[in-house]
């Protein structure tokens, strides 16, 4: 840090939530450091899928409207990251099809059509029968049509992180890879090359966050559900719609490769690795598109994705260090949101209202207002 001065803002963490908060309190003329304790994207943010869809449309909340603003101006914001820094994230609005395998499963997309066309300004989903430039769907999978939601888009989330962090560095935000935060306290980090000092911290370090808010306040500020995906090398490349079927995503991206995910797993013994829990996700993809079945493997990826007490994000000035600010919580939709919880953070460094939803607040995720060790998680997860 020697010769950069005191940064405004010290950001802990470069997965997609730390990079989008330096990104945007650079653009408000802010002094942005970035510590990251490996390389950038080496949390969850380095996996292979990269869906960004919206919330189901029915029982709409502030939640899904706020993801939605945020999925509706993620191009212009993916542009600009690309322009800034010149390297392309591979972002994409290909949209999304939904097969429908029984009349059940279509009188459920039919609602959920209902509810898109109240809520999503005018994004509205439309039914077809399978058509034959849809092939790579297996028949039996479509007997009663497919649907297509339009507002759904892809990005690939390694090159995403790369083309941040270049947008980054073009704006002058300096980001420190191999340094790693080791405790916080009201306005500083203490780090393996000495204690920082910031005006601000934010700590978007998922995991790793939980672990130095815990630390600090021995308030259990988040836990990790791990997710399993793989990337697949079609024979002829497919490109195109993402197709979801029950909680199965295959994702088409720009280079020609697949990737399929992801497995959601609330308890497991190891953070890293897959396991026959993949291998099911991977013979359900090649069901849902014959033209997998054949496609060699290129990798198996798990992560842990960061989740705080509620499956909302946890957005903040983190009690008792009202300094630290938290951006976490990114659960299983971080890439769609990272740039409006980035301007949000950015609001309330420079001292704006950031109009989040209250549900994203630390005291809506029961921090501050329990005893430091009581339980706040249902299920596992923890261990
Ligand atoms: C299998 C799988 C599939 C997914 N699919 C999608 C999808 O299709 N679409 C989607 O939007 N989201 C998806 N997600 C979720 C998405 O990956 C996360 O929401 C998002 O990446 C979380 O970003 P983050 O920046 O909060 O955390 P992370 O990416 O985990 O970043 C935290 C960073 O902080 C660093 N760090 C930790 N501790 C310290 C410390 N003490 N000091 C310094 N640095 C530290 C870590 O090294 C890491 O780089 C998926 C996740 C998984 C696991």
């Amino acid at each position: 840090m020697q010769g950069q001065g005191r940064p405004d803002v010290l950001v802990v963490g470069a997965g997609v939530f730390g990079l989008s908060c330096a990104w945007a309190c650079a653009g408000r003329g802010l002094r942005v450091t970035v510590l990251e304790r490996n390389t950038p994207g080496s949390g969850a943010s380095g996996g292979p899928v990269g869906a960004m869809s919206p919330h189901q449309p029915a029982n709409w909340s502030p939640k899904k409207a706020f993801q939605l603003e945020a999925l509706l101006s993620a191009e212009a914001h993916w542009r600009a990251v690309a322009a800034t820094g010149g390297r392309d994230p591979g972002y994409a609005r290909v949209g999304r099809l939904i097969p429908l395998g029984d009349a059940a499963a279509r009188r459920r997309a039919e609602a959920q059509a209902r509810a898109a066309s109240a809520h999503w300004h005018g994004w509205d989903w439309s039914f077809h029968a399978r058509s034959a430039d849809e092939a790579w769907i297996a028949p039996e999978a479509a007997t009663h049509g497919v649907a297509f939601e339009p507002l759904s888009a892809r990005i690939h989330p390694r090159r995403a992180v790369e083309a941040l962090a270049a947008a980054l560095a073009a704006r002058g935000v300096a980001l420190l890879s191999q340094t790693e935060v080791r405790s916080l306290e009201d306005g500083a980090v203490d780090t393996v090359d000495g204690r920082i000092a910031a005006g601000r911290i934010v700590l978007a370090a998922g995991m790793g966050g939980f672990d130095l808010v815990k630390a600090a306040t021995g308030i259990p500020a988040g836990c990790g559900v791990k997710g399993q995906a793989a990337v697949l090398a079609p024979r002829v490349p497919v490109s195109g719609p993402a197709i979801f079927a029950e909680g199965l995503y295959v994702v088409p991206h720009a280079d020609g490769s697949v990737a399929v995910g992801s497995t959601s797993e609330n308890t497991w013994r190891c953070a890293t690795g897959t396991d026959g829990l993949l291998d099911d996700l991977l013979e359900r993809a090649r069901a849902l598109c014959p033209c997998l079945a054949g496609a060699r493997v290129v990798e198996r990826w798990s992560g842990l994705r960061p989740r705080a007490p509620r499956p909302d994000p946890l957005i903040g000035p983190l009690p008792g260090l009202a300094r630290v600010l938290l951006a976490t919580g990114a659960f299983k939709i971080g890439f769609g949101i990272a740039h409006a919880v980035g301007e949000a953070i950015a609001d309330i460094v420079t001292g704006r209202d950031p109009r989040l939803p209250q549900g994203f607040s630390p005291a809506a995720h029961g921090l501050g207002h329990r005893k430091a060790g009581s339980p706040i998680f249902g299920g596992g997860g923890l261990g």
